[in-house]
């Protein structure tokens, strides 16, 4: 007795030993980099606002401007953590630090669009200058530029732009445009598979299928250009497949995907669209996606969807909320009537793919794979056509209301 007492005494001294060696914050902290910590100044001056930027260490930065926010993308492989200040400005509402994907965003939010921006940066230590002048207060000329020509950053560290910073602003604000694009993301492909039907069917070629046939027919109706994300059987990171919205400086994003569920009757189309926002209708709705998160996938992990939030509200997608849901609306109620099956509804999640599109944007989810009777009509040419027509007229629908002449 005592022999075994003592064993598990020595037993549990060395648990807790060891795991005071595995879990000790300090030892934590001491292997990795120290993390860089940013703070800002913000000085309001006749006509305009000054920024100041500084950190420990330098930093790539490359800024964009989008509606009333600019964004300051920082790079770092190391972390950022933004040591907040209290200010008060006549321009600056608020400045915050969110994470992306790619990079460390400070958002500085305006209260006007109406300004253009200049920065001048120092290194050693970094120190980041921004001055905001709003465009009213100047003696604006006949046509007001809404930004400032971005200055190359001054010497010994090249910026490199994030995919962020790659992004276009709204198609309206890019100039005047001749030929409009939309970018069809047909889901998976390589040996991500996507979701898998009992009868072996896979959901990456379904969806490259039916865009394909999307393709097709705006092809055939529209004056618009169609760029896929992906034209054959092959692995497209999720970030690359909204750069390339981007980079083709896309006016719409249609992604599509198929469904999967463990409840094998589970059936019908669902749209999404991307949104935090919480009037009451639509936090109804996220309450049901976060109950059923088994149906979705690609989902930001929780612990992002904080910092991702700060983004997604104040940048790329906010801007086409209306224009998102309300195309999600036409596509999902033509579905419907294809499918004849009761309204799953448009909903909303966290989708990543579509957190970087910077032009409204859906995922359609055609049908359930996982149900055996949508499974056959999914692997059926003739359906995939249906679908992809009533993707068609749910978007022309949408582009009447949007494009009128
Ligand atoms: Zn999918």
């Amino acid at each position: 007795m005592p022999r075994t007492a003592r064993v598990i005494l020595v037993l549990s001294l060395l648990f807790v030993a060891f795991s005071s060696l595995v879990f000790s914050p300090v030892l934590a902290q001491k292997k990795s980099q120290p993390v860089p910590v940013i703070k800002v100044e913000v000085a309001d001056f006749t006509g305009g606002t000054r920024l100041k930027i500084t950190a420990g260490s330098n930093l790539n930065y490359s800024l964009r401007k989008s509606g009333n926010v600019l964004t300051v993308s920082f790079r770092t492989s190391s972390g950022l953590r933004y040591d907040r200040t209290p200010f008060s400005s006549r321009l600056v509402q608020s400045i915050d630090l969110a994470k992306s994907p790619e990079a460390f965003l400070l958002l500085i939010k305006t209260s006007t669009a109406d300004f253009s921006y200049t920065q001048s940066a120092r290194w050693n230590p970094f120190e980041l200058t921004i001055e905001l002048k709003g465009v009213e207060e100047k003696k604006a000329p006949a046509e007001p530029r809404p930004a400032a020509p971005e200055k190359p950053a001054a010497t010994q560290v090249q910026t490199q732009p994030t995919p962020v910073a790659e992004q276009a602003g709204p198609p309206t604000s890019g100039g005047k445009k001749q030929v409009k694009t939309i970018v069809i993301d047909p889901g998976h492909g390589g040996n991500e598979t996507g979701a898998k039907g009992t009868y072996g069917t896979l959901e990456k070629d379904v969806t490259l299928a039916v865009s394909r046939k999307l393709k097709e027919a705006i092809e055939r109706g529209l004056k618009y250009r169609v760029v896929m994300t992906r034209e054959a059987d092959l692995s497209v990171p999720l970030e690359r497949r909204a750069a390339i919205a981007n980079n083709n400086k896309a006016d719409l994003f249609i992604s599509i995907h198929v469904n999967g569920s463990r409840r094998v009757k589970a059936n019908g189309s669902e749209t999404f669209f991307l949104s935090l926002n919480a009037s009451d209708e639509e936090s109804r709705r996220l309450a049901y996606f976060e109950n059923n998160s088994e149906e979705l996938e690609n989902r930001v992990p929780e612990k992002d969807f904080d910092d991702l939030k700060l983004i997604l509200w104040d940048m790329a997608q906010s801007a086409y909320l209306k224009q998102s849901s309300q195309l999600a609306e036409f596509v999902q109620q033509e579905l419907n009537e294809l499918l004849n099956t009761r309204n799953r509804g448009v909903k909303q999640a966290p989708f990543k793919v579509l957190t970087g599109a910077a032009c409204p944007a859906i995922l359609v989810e055609v049908a359930f794979i996982t149900n055996p009777e949508e499974e056959k009509q999914l692997q059926a040419e003739d359906f995939q056509a249906r679908v992809a027509e009533a993707i068609y007229r749910g978007l022309n629908r949408f582009l009447q209301l949007y494009e009128k002449p």
